[in-house]
């Protein structure tokens, strides 16, 4: 069955709806076509006049053939956009259980703060003087992410997560050349749990990445450390709450084995929203660690990036915090902005400007709204979510470390799928037809066939209940042999299930309008 642009209808593609339409549309939910294929070259939304004869002073550079836009009119150009984003799935249309990701509700009061025309207008070439209110707010964001973490210093600027690694692993290296040892510390130790951003980080400035194995019970022991420990070492980049969402309980003593051997603690803070107000990396002994807003302090992730990431630093990397920073001079607050006018020794700038204003007031009004005592419960209830749903599944899914009480994520492994025919991405593709977005599937790698659950602290007790029925319902079909229903998902997406190797190895980024022999051999 073809539709009207001559392409297989998602009715025909899917090959179980004995009822395919005309259209391609099923019931309201629309198919939605390319712009290009949608749009006519003659035509646009608007009416311009024809312009006066002019001379070009491109040197030669003016286009010289028709620019092949498809035009649309208004409506055709909104319908687009709204049918596409019905397709969409995010946390406002329902339990978005990925693991590590932390998709928590993004309060709607933060929105408007941060419509506030004072914060969404100001310009970062404006004088200092005529922002002074938008700088406060960066300064007291700061003074709540050093309080929080009980840290020296903040670096407010980088961009997200694994641009907060770059920052944190950036003064590092400069403490280590200041110290004489730039030469001699190249080593980075990264648990094979962690998130890839992490060697990556220290690989792409130079460090060499040595691993330290797995254990059975998922958590990192002190030993493995300390065996890999020499004055080669620079640093460990460790994430606690760890990926497999366990509480690394050794943590106390590898900072102190690590800071024996001169080297940093890096912590990868992605999780910091399983311990807000319950436990304070400083007091860990990390010297450095992300945080990323979008991940416990509830700004929203995607549409033009995360945005923020900020990275607190202990007293012995705080020197080496990069500007710009905000700091109360003579007469009111002012920005550093160059090396040279700061007191310490700043390693240099992450950014061209000072980070994402949007996100910071969406981040403090999170605080904000919430007290010291709500966002220490938001950590706790995040932390129940996820053991409610690691107690309602763990007779029928197989839990790696055994069924000991998880953070704020609860990790299964496949054991459970054993001779069902059945896989992790299988049963990933099912929920979709569920109408839930898939759990974090194959990461951590440590574990066979991940399938890393969590919830947060947005979801009630009964849209737990619901997930929970919806996987166990899940976990009997496919212990009774209904195969096809797992290899053959999504049946209802609007698309079936992608050749995921061909589209990452082979992509097609450009379209290129159908030649007339293709279109006549269909
Ligand atoms: C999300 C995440 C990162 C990277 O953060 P981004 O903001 O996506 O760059 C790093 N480590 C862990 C454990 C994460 O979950």
């Amino acid at each position: 069955m073809l539709n009207r642009q001559g392409r297989p209808t998602a009715a025909g593609e899917a090959g179980i709806n004995a009822h395919p339409t005309f259209t391609g549309n099923k019931a309201l939910a629309q198919v939605e076509p390319l712009l290009f294929e949608i749009g006519r070259y003659d035509t646009t939304g608007v009416d311009i006049d024809e312009p006066e004869a002019f001379t070009p002073r491109l040197g030669g550079l003016e286009r010289k053939e028709a620019i092949g836009l498809p035009g649309l009119s208004e409506p055709e150009t909104m319908r687009h956009y709204v049918r596409l984003s019905q397709m969409n799935y995010g946390i406002d249309t329902g339990l978005f259980p990925l693991g590590s990701c932390t998709m928590k509700h993004n309060a709607r009061l933060n929105e408007r703060m941060a419509r506030l025309p004072g914060f969404s207008d100001v310009h970062p070439l404006q004088p200092v003087s005529t922002v002074q209110g938008a700088l406060e707010l960066m300064n007291e964001l700061g003074r709540y992410l050093v309080t929080l973490t009980n840290m020296t210093a903040v670096a407010l600027s980088p961009k997200a997560g694994a641009h907060g690694e770059l920052c944190g692993m950036m003064a590092i290296k400069a403490a280590i050349e200041a110290r004489g040892e730039g030469e001699t510390r190249k080593v980075v130790l990264v648990p094979d749990s962690a998130h890839g951003t992490n060697p990556a980080t220290a690989a792409l400035i130079g460090f060499v990445v040595k691993p330290v194995p797995a254990r059975e019970d998922g958590w990192v022991h002190v030993e493995d450390v300390k065996e890999r420990l020499g004055p080669d070492v620079a640093a460990i980049m460790l994430t606690n709450p760890n990926t497999c969402g366990l509480f690394e309980p050794q943590v106390a003593e590898i900072a102190k084995a690590i800071h024996d051997a001169g080297a940093y603690f890096y912590c990868d803070g992605a999780n910091f929203n399983a311990i807000v107000g319950k436990a304070k990396p400083g007091d860990l002994g990390v010297d450095a660690m992300h945080i990323n807003l979008h991940k416990t302090f509830s700004t929203p992730h995607g549409g033009g990036g995360p945005g923020s990431g900020p990275v607190v630093l202990s007293e012995r990397l705080a020197p080496y915090a990069p500007v710009p920073f905000v700091h109360m001079g003579k007469n009111g607050f002012e920005l550093v902005e160059q090396a040279s006018d700061a007191t310490e020794k700043p390693f240099g700038r992450m950014t061209a400007f000072h980070g994402q204003m949007g996100m910071y007031v969406r981040a403090l009004s999170y605080m904000l709204s919430h007290g010291s005592d709500g966002m220490k419960q938001a950590s706790e209830d995040a932390v129940l979510n996820a053991n409610y749903i690691r107690a309602g599944l763990s007779d029928l899914l197989s839990l790696p470390f055994g069924n000991k009480p998880c953070m704020h994520e609860v990790l299964f492994d496949d054991a459970w799928l054993k001779d069902t025919g059945v896989t992790t991405l299988d049963v990933a593709k099912a929920m979709i037809d569920e109408g839930y977005h898939p759990m974090t599937m194959y990461f951590p790698l440590v574990v066979h066939g991940a399938m890393l659950i969590e919830p947060t602290e947005s979801e009630s007790k009964s849209s737990l209940d619901l997930f929970i029925a919806t996987l166990r319902d899940l976990a009997m079909a496919a212990k009774n042999g209904d195969k096809e229903r797992f290899t053959g998902a999504p049946y209802h997406a609007p698309r079936r299930r992608l050749d995921e190797t061909r589209a990452a190895r082979n992509p097609i980024l450009k379209w290129t309008p159908p030649s007339p022999v293709a279109e006549a051999a269909e």
